[in-house]
């Protein structure tokens, strides 16, 4: 299970579609869409300040327990 960082899901890993490395970290994506919004900016999406990157850390590792949603980026 994956955290999205643009469309903000948790993906699971057999729905990955894309994946950036930004920092030594490597982010997964629901599809290429999102993966070319991060790669343009990928402090927009990971967060500038250290709340945002809380947040998403908090996301993160929560994917787990979000894990039964279905994930749905464009509807
Ligand atoms: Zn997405």
């Amino acid at each position: 299970m994956y955290f999205d960082p643009v469309c903000k899901k948790m993906i699971p890993n057999e729905q990955t579609k894309a994946t950036s490395t930004y920092k030594n970290k490597t982010y997964s994506f629901c599809c290429e869409e999102c993966q070319n919004k991060f790669n343009q900016d990928p402090e927009k999406y990971i967060g500038r300040n250290w709340w945002q990157r809380f947040l998403y850390r908090l996301a993160e590792n929560n994917a787990e327990e979000f894990g039964e949603q279905k994930p749905s980026c464009h509807d």
